[in-house]
Formats: C-alpha cells, structure tokens, sequence
C-alpha cells in the first residue's frame, strides 16, 4: 500500500523557517528549506539540527527566494543533500543574491556569540550547482509516483505555489500567498480541485490598508515634499518592494519630464535584484508587458541615481533638497536607512515612509509605533519628522485574500495552516471552516500526518 506522510520541520506556528517534508513510500522530498528570522533566540534555531538526516533528502522542490524559505539550503547540501532544487527560473538567480547577502548578515550578526557560520562561500557555491530550472506550468515528472506543476504565486519574481501529484493525489504548497493587481509579477492562480492543501497564514487575522490607492500614496508624498523643500526617506525591502516602487516612481517622472527632483537608490543589495529583475521581464503581467513597448526600462528613469559605492551614497547627505532616498532595510533594522534616518528624522519638515509591516523590535516598527527619539551612535536623535507606513506594496495577501484564494476549491480539500503566527492561525483556520466549512487544521512541529 502506498504512503504518503507530510511532517513540518518549520514554520510551524510562526512565521519563518519553511521546511516541510513530504515521504513517499520513502522518497524523501522536501519542500523550501528557509532560515528561522526574528530575534536571537529564534536566529539560533537555525543551528539546531534540522530532525531528519539531510543525506536521506532526494529532492527539495523552492517556493521562492525570500531568506525564511531558502536560507538554510546551504546548510542542506553542506551536511550531504545530493539531489536537486527545483524551482523556476529567476527564483534560481535570485536565491544565489539572497544566500550570498545573507552570510554577510549572518556572520555580523553572530560576531559576538559562540556560533560560527552556518554555512561557507564553498557551500553556497555547491548550493547554486543544485538548481535545476523548471518553468511555470511545465509538468515535470521526479518519478514514477511524483510529479509537479509551479504555478503563479503573485507573491514576488519567481514565486511559485507548488502543485504536486502522488499516486492520483493532489497536494498544494501555497509558499507565499501573494495577490492580484501587483505592479510587477502575475495575478496569483487558483484551483478548483486538491487532496490536501498546504497553506500559508501570515496575515490570516489582518487585513491590507491602502491597497487600491497605494501609488497615490506615494505620489503625494514625494510631491509633499517637493513643495517643502525637504527630503522623503523610504524603506527598501530589496526583493519586489524596490522594483515596484522604482516601477511607480519611472511612470511618475516619464510621465511628468519637468519634475526634477532626484531620487537616489541607496540599496547595493536592491540594485542587484533590480538588475536580475531587468533579465526576466518575460515574467511580468501583461499591463508591464505594455509599458515595455513604450518604455525599454521601466526602472531607470530621469534624475534616478543608484549609490551603490558608498562613497557616493555619503554625497547624498550633502545634496539640496528637495530629494528622494530609498535605502534599506525594509524594517531598518540594519543597512544604510539607518544614517539617514540619524540625518533626517529631527526636522519637522522631513518625511519618512516605511513601505510595509514593521515587527515589533526593529526601529521601523519605533518609528511608526510614535517613538519621540531613537538611539544612534550613543547619543539619541529626536523624531520631529512626519512618519507614514504604506501596507499597500505587500506581497502577501491580507485575510480576505487568503480567503478568497481558499474558497476557490470547488471540492473539500483538507486544509493544514502553517506559516503564521498562532492568533492568525486561530482565526484564519475558525474563517476556514465556519465559512467554507473546510477542515483546517494547524500543523504542529515534526508531527507526522498521512495524506
Ligand atoms: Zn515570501
């Protein structure tokens, strides 16, 4: 009799370090391989064993490129993974950005521990070798008894939910759940039929503000501060986030040529995913696929100046006003958003905008929590400047677009929650079955079930 078992190794009851195990009559196929984020406690987690042998693994399938997905498959291959990664193209390029920024991070993070790096350059170059490329919607078999489909996810370049068919059953990974009407990427795609749905739940208790009127948003900001005569600052999460704003700012200043002021991206690590997001434009829906008639780069731009070197990123801070910066990190809790935070924020006339959920503990979140100072260097720096959070550039959809996704089955699939918090879990799983009436169930750690 043929067995299918399904155990969780992360993202279980939180919301990073996606790993989830699927056994096939003993072929061990693993699906995303991500780093656990957060505080240190959690950060330590990743050198904790994994729960299963990473020799026995035959084949790991990636949702995406996003760090709580991939970030611990250099570790898959320095402890004997032999097989291959799976995944779609651009995802492949961007997850070698994504690894090789990560142990940057990760060995300032853990200068002053006991810890070591997880991982080495040699092993993230072993890690690229293991790719292999399978496009959107090309059935691809791994055996006899496995085969898959990637399928549109609207999450970020490259993001796939992944469709699996094992003795004539249908098992779904969401990854991500993205959604519709992203700037850049595809509409997310719908099913109407599956065995067993395995599905994220970040904001499975919240829902997006701002979404519909989310570019004048930032219109009106970078036009606040053309007529004070002051500087916008924005947070950069690198991956999407970046290019959908580049994307809405190049629409702006084509659009209007006399609007001069300039706008400097200061984002070495959002500069390069740019640049692989230049190299699969193929990949993008049909509304940008218009714009490229018109408009050969939709990220560059009159008066966009990219400071990669930082010696030219220091000549930011001496330009006149009115400008733009971007920089990052999304949450500032690191990266060069931080001196122009220390720069700008005490003048009233300033503006600083974080382009998305903040987490409690990062300085992101100190700002748009109302925080009158911030530390910075040993001495405090008072915030008199106007703070703003738009949600609207999410590349996760909220509740009600995880709702809508769900209630697209036509059958009565069974549903398990992972990647969330337990309150969202809670809420999204009670939604599922008192309005679907769905059986959703919360994954537990390393608690086998049998599909
Ligand atoms: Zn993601």
């Amino acid at each position: 009799m043929s067995k299918i078992t399904l155990t969780s190794y992360g993202a279980t009851q939180e919301v990073t370090g996606s790993c989830h195990l699927l056994n096939v009559d003993g072929f061990r196929l693993l699906i995303d391989c991500g780093l656990y984020q957060g505080d240190l406690n959690n950060y330590f987690k990743n050198w904790e064993e994994f729960g299963f042998s990473a020799k026995n693994i035959n084949a790991v399938i990636l949702t995406h490129a996003h760090l709580d997905h991939c970030g611990r498959l250099p570790k898959l291959i320095k402890e004997g993974f032999q097989g291959k990664i799976y995944t779609t193209p651009p995802t492949a390029k961007l997850v070698e950005i994504v690894l090789a920024d990560n142990l940057k991070i990760m060995s300032e993070k853990i200068a002053h521990s006991k810890y070591q790096p997880l991982y080495s350059a040699a092993d993230l170059s072993n890690t690229n070798k293991k790719f292999l490329p399978v496009e959107y919607g090309q059935n691809f078999k791994i055996n006899d008894n496995i085969s898959f489909t990637l399928h549109q996810a609207g999450h970020i370049l490259g993001a796939a939910i992944v469709k699996l068919k094992i003795f004539g059953k249908t098992i779904i990974f969401t990854g991500d759940i993205g959604s519709e009407n992203m700037p850049l990427v595809k509409d997310i795609e719908y099913f109407d039929q599956a065995d067993y749905v395995i599905m994220e739940s970040t904001y499975g208790d919240r829902l997006h503000a701002q979404v519909k009127n989310r570019d004048a948003v930032l219109i009106q900001a970078i036009q606040r501060v053309t007529a004070q005569n002051s500087t916008l600052v924005m947070s950069e999460f690198a991956i999407e986030r970046a290019q959908d704003i580049l994307k809405v700012l190049n629409d702006y200043y084509e659009k209007h040529l006399d609007f001069r002021v300039p706008v400097y991206l200061d984002s070495p690590m959002a500069d390069v995913v740019t640049k692989v997001y230049k190299k699969y434009t193929s990949y993008f829906n049909d509304a940008v696929q218009d714009s490229l008639k018109r408009d050969r780069d939709i990220f560059d731009f009159p008066h966009l100046k990219i400071t990669s070197e930082s010696r030219f990123s220091k000549n930011i801070n001496t330009a006149q006003p009115p400008k733009i910066i971007l920089a990052g990190s999304g949450m500032a809790d690191g990266g060069r958003i931080i001196h122009h935070l220390a720069q700008y924020a005490s003048d009233p006339k300033n503006y600083i905008l974080f382009m998305g959920f903040q987490v409690p503990g990062t300085l992101g979140h100190r700002f748009t929590s109302g925080a009158f100072d911030f530390s910075y260097l040993g001495r405090k720096v008072p915030i008199h400047c106007a703070v703003d959070q738009i949600d609207g550039f999410s590349a996760h959809a909220d509740q009600a677009g995880l709702m809508k996704w769900v209630g697209h089955f036509q059958n009565q699939p069974k549903i398990f929650l992972v990647h969330g918090n337990p309150e969202a879990m809670t809420v999204l799983a009670q939604k599922i079955n008192n309005e679907l009436k769905l059986k959703a169930d919360i994954l537990l750690r390393q608690t086998s079930v049998e599909l």
